[in-house]
């Protein structure tokens, strides 16, 4: 039969079949895609055949089906190996807070060209808008018409305010989504709003446990229903374009990249190089300073995860 990995713990998986069945699985064979060096062969959203079985014992998977795209990550911090957080998605969010605890730009934007580089469609969700004052909500209606003009989409809500909850569903329906987040956004608790049930641990209970270098947390696929999944990444803070090129980064801010055809040079990396469209369009104040600052950051590699 046929079904989807929705949990995995690196040796056994949770597989939802077609017919809604939740089976524990394990792996039969070699499972490995060709051309794919992970450290783990099976992600969630990664659609598999499971050789079905009749008693209580697991069951196996035995094929898996190529990816549309999918997510990867460095898994442990400073390897080379690296870890396949989901596959199959279809739409990837970074839940965002302008305040309590402060997401900065540098974050999203890197979250945003991580979606470019795997060609996952991405968007912003700024969370706690219950509590912003109207300071926060011109600097959020600015973010909103830089991002959407670049083509994200971006959301506004509250986990409080059921009539941005209900709008917020209604972006979720028919999809697999990703939702990603430094902790203390307010993820769990859209999830478990978006998920009546769930209960998933929220604030200071749900970041204990994952401390620590070692500890190693995998994706979660929630059912919000029929044919709309979420994926939870809890404690997974950064996702790695690994091993980019330096040259490739500014395709993965799509306003840099279309002004870019008109620099002189077709390898200018816009830093000092003359006629640089890209530059000129900055200080014409085309292209957000804080954009570029970011596709800096990305480049001299500087941490943005704060
Ligand atoms: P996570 O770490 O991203 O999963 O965040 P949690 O869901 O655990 O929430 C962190 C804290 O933010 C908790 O104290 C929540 O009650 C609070 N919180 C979550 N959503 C909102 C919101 O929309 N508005 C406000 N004011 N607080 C929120
Ligand atoms: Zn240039």
């Amino acid at each position: 039969m046929k079904g989807t990995v929705t949990k995995s713990t690196g040796s056994q998986y949770l597989v939802r079949l077609t017919d809604g069945r939740q089976l524990n699985c394990r792996t039969r064979g070699n499972l490995r895609l060709k051309d794919f060096e992970a450290t783990n062969p099976l992600a969630v959203g990664d659609h598999v055949n499971v050789e079905v079985l009749d008693t209580d014992d697991y069951s196996w998977i035995t094929a898996i089906e190529p990816r549309k795209n999918y997510i990867i990550r460095k898994s442990i911090k400073l390897s080379r190996q690296v870890q396949v957080l989901a596959a199959n998605i279809d739409q990837a969010f970074v839940i965002a807070t302008p305040v309590l605890p402060k997401t900065s730009l540098g974050f999203i934007d890197r979250f945003l060209a991580t979606a470019e580089a795997y060609t996952i469609p991405a968007g912003i969700i700024f969370n706690k808008c219950d509590i912003y004052d109207d300071e926060v909500w011109d600097w959020i209606n600015e973010l909103k018409d830089l991002y959407v003009g670049i083509g994200y989409k971006v959301i506004v809500t509250s986990s409080f305010d059921p009539e941005k909850m209900k709008a917020l569903k209604e972006e979720l329906i028919n999809k697999v989504t990703l939702f990603s987040g430094h902790s203390g956004v307010g993820k769990s608790s859209l999830i478990n709003n978006l998920i009546p049930g769930l209960d998933l641990k929220t604030a200071t209970l749900s970041s204990q446990h994952l401390k620590g270098t070692h500890t190693t947390t995998f994706a979660e696929m929630h059912v919000l229903q029929e044919d709309s999944f979420i994926i939870d990444t809890p404690g997974i803070r950064e996702f790695g374009i690994i091993d980019f090129n330096e040259s490739e980064v500014s395709h993965y801010f799509p306003e840099i990249f279309s002004v870019s055809k008109d620099c002189q040079f077709n390898n200018c990396m816009h830093l000092n190089e003359t006629n640089c469209a890209v530059k000129q369009a900055l200080s014409e104040g085309k292209i957000a300073a804080s954009r570029f600052d970011s596709y800096l950051s990305i480049l001299e590699n500087r941490d943005v995860f704060r």
